[in-house]
């Protein structure tokens, strides 16, 4: 049975098919999408629309309203997000999430990534240091949003090109710049969503021993490892459980890729 249709819908906006499509092509997926089902519905970047879900029901939403809206049976829908670091606040992460939905099958399968790699930042109408942040973001693949430094009200986005900018900057003394996190003027967040659609692949091509649908994929972890020098246990796993979602079929496995932990990690050497 093919993983994919064909023809697959894929509810987004921002040229999130140039990134995916080259991922599914060698399934002989083309990736098509819906033009007047407009996603920016379910939140946007500026704040102008907030986000009242996690990004997993987010993307969920989009997905099925999407395929409802194309009147089909198969739909793939994506959606990132921006924040803290959970146990680092002052380190920003983007998550990115990815939902292949088949009706016919009863499949919902997520693809996901995380990346600390975020260019997320903003400069404050401080000439002198514009050349070096335009530099350091690589302006012109990663674009840029004009706010008012005074209100923080937009004032421009869709800023790829230096004359524009300095034309802007000219008729808007107050001016705080942002880093455009919308995926087709944002590099980094490309390669997540990239990194993201490998998981959903890889997802969808790890099947279930017992009945053979999709997704038989890692659940948990558990166990922990010894310490190589003084061989008591350490906080790192041990085992991996795979969990079929669909008959529940479950299979423990060591993990072969470590032994043992390296006694910088353990609590008694290196406390
Ligand atoms: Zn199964
Ligand atoms: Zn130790």
């Amino acid at each position: 049975m093919a993983m994919f249709p064909s023809q697959l819908l894929l509810s987004s906006k921002h040229l999130k098919e140039r990134i995916l499509q080259p991922l599914f092509e060698p399934h002989g997926v083309e990736l098509i999408v819906s033009h007047g089902f407009d996603t920016d519905n379910y939140g946007t970047f500026c704040g102008s629309i907030p986000r009242i879900e996690g990004p997993k029901t987010t993307v969920k939403e989009k997905c099925l309203a999407g395929m409802s809206f194309a009147n089909r049976r198969q739909g793939l829908a994506s959606e990132g997000s921006f924040g803290p670091h959970p146990s680092s606040p002052f380190l920003s992460i983007n998550e990115e999430w990815l939902v292949y939905i088949d009706l016919d099958q009863a499949l919902e399968v997520y693809g996901h990534s995380i990346s600390m790699d975020v260019c997320q930042q903003q400069t404050n109408h401080q000439r002198k240091d514009l050349d070096q942040f335009l530099t350091s973001i690589q302006f012109g693949a990663q674009g840029l949003v004009m706010k008012d430094a005074d209100n923080g009200e937009l004032i421009a986005k869709d800023i790829t090109e230096y004359v524009q900018l300095m034309d802007l900057i000219q008729e808007h003394p107050h001016w705080i710049l942002e880093t455009d996190l919308r995926a087709h003027l944002n590099p980094t967040r490309q390669k997540n969503i990239e990194a993201a659609g490998k998981n959903l692949i890889e997802r969808m091509r790890s099947l279930c021993p017992q009945c053979a649908k999709p997704d038989f994929s890692v659940a948990q972890y558990s166990g922990q490892l010894p310490c190589s020098w003084c061989k008591s246990p350490t906080n790192t796993y041990e085992f991996r459980t795979y969990r079929c979602a669909h008959c529940q079929h479950q299979l423990r496995e060591k993990r072969m890729d470590l032994l043992m932990e390296d006694p910088q990690y353990c609590q008694r050497c290196n406390p």
